[in-house]
């Protein structure tokens, strides 16, 4: 029962990053990320990347 709307994913993944160590997910600002102030709460690591890029 996949959601398919396409404003309902906009908002599920905004603000959505992908750990580049460990894969983890993590909510946060994408401002942080560019800032390099988000970190992974798993590895430690702050290399993130968009969720929705493949
Ligand atoms: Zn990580």
């Amino acid at each position: 029962m996949a959601t398919k709307l396409p404003a309902a994913m906009a908002r599920m993944y905004k603000n959505v990053f992908v750990c580049k160590d460990c894969k983890t997910k993590a909510r946060t600002d994408s401002r942080k990320v560019s800032e390099g102030k988000a970190r992974c709460r798993k590895c430690g690591s702050r290399a993130f990347r968009p969720i929705s890029k493949k």
